[in-house]
C-alpha cells in the first residue's frame, strides 16, 4: 500500500491509497475534481472507490467530476451523512469492512463533526478526516463533547501507537500553538512545533503523524494531563473536552 498526498484548496489534504499488487486505487475526501485526475492518470492506476469521511463541500467537491470521468465507482460514505452525499453508492456503518484491490478497509463511526463522519483504517494508516488533526480535533458541528471524547480517546486511542494518521487539514502548527499555551513544559510538543514550522516554511506538509505521536501533543487526547485539567478547570474527560474545544474556538 502506498499513500499519495494531493493538496487541494489552500489547506485540504486530499488521499491516494494506492494498492500496488492490483492497481486499484482509492481518493478519500476528493476536493477538486481535475486535479485528482491528473494524478491518476500520473500514476496510471484504476480509480475503484471514493472515500468520504463526512458531507462537507471541501471533502466531497470533487465526486461529479470523477463520477463522470471514471466509470464504475463506488462511492462509500457514512449512513448518516450518506443522503448529503450526491453518488454515495456504498452507505457504511461502524465495523463494516471493505475491499480496494486486495487492501481492506475498516469504516469506525465517529459522530460529532457531522452526524454522520466516519474514519476508514487500513492495515496501519487511519483516515481520520475533520475528526483528528494533527494536535486538534474538528469542530463539534452536529454533536457534542461525548461523542467527540469517545471518537478520539475510546476508539483512536487504541489503535497501534504507530498507527498513521492521515487527517482532512493542514492546520498543524495553529493546533500546536495552542497546544504549547496549555502545556508549556511538554517536550515533545516543543519539539513537534519546532519541526512543523520548519515543515511548512519550507512549503511541505506535516501530515501524516502518528498515533503515539497524537497522545503525547495532542491535548484532545491528553485529558488526564495536570497541566490540561489545570488550564480548562475541569478533571472529568467530557468536560475537559468540552472546555477544550471552547478553548480552542476562541484562541
Ligand atoms: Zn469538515
Ligand atoms: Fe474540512
Amino acid at each position: 500500500m502506498r499513500v499519495r498526498q494531493i493538496p487541494c484548496l489552500g489547506d485540504n489534504y486530499c488521499h491516494l491509497i494506492i494498492d500496488e499488487e492490483t492497481g486499484s486505487a482509492a481518493i478519500v475526501d476528493p476536493a477538486n475534481g481535475p486535479k485528482i485526475a491528473a494524478v491518476l492518470h500520473d500514476e496510471k492506476v484504476t480509480l475503484t472507490h471514493i472515500l468520504c469521511t463526512h458531507h462537507h463541500w471541501d471533502h466531497t467537491g470533487g465526486i461529479p467530476h470523477l463520477l463522470d470521468e471514471f466509470a464504475d465507482l463506488q462511492v462509500v460514505a457514512g449512513a448518516q451523512d450518506a443522503e448529503r452525499i450526491k453518488g454515495t453508492t456504498l452507505a457504511v456503518l461502524d465495523g463494516q469492512r471493505f475491499a480496494v484491490g486486495e487492501l481492506e478497509a475498516q469504516v469506525i463511526d465517529v459522530p460529532c463533526h457531522t452526524r454522520g463522519h466516519i474514519a476508514f483504517l487500513f492495515d496501519g494508516a487511519l483516515f481520520s478526516g475533520d475528526t483528528l488533526f494533527v494536535a486538534g480535533c474538528g469542530r463539534f458541528f452536529e454533536g457534542d463533547a461525548a461523542q467527540m471524547h469517545k471518537a478520539l480517546n475510546l476508539r483512536f486511542a487504541v489503535l497501534p501507537p504507530e498507527t498513521k494518521v492521515y487527517c482532512g487539514h493542514e492546520y498543524t502548527v495553529s493546533n500546536l500553538r495552542f497546544a504549547q499555551s496549555l502545556e508549556p513544559d511538554n517536550p515533545a510538543l516543543r519539539a513537534k512545533l519546532l519541526w512543523a514550522t520548519a515543515q511548512c516554511e519550507a512549503g511541505h506538509s506535516t501530515v501524516p503523524s502518528t498515533i503515539g505521536e497524537e497522545l503525547t501533543t495532542n491535548p484532545f487526547m491528553r485529558l488526564n494531563s495536570p497541566e490540561i485539567q489545570a488550564a480548562t478547570g475541569a478533571t472529568r474527560p467530557v468536560q475537559v473536552m468540552q472546555r477544550l474545544r471552547e478553548l480552542k474556538n476562541a484562541f
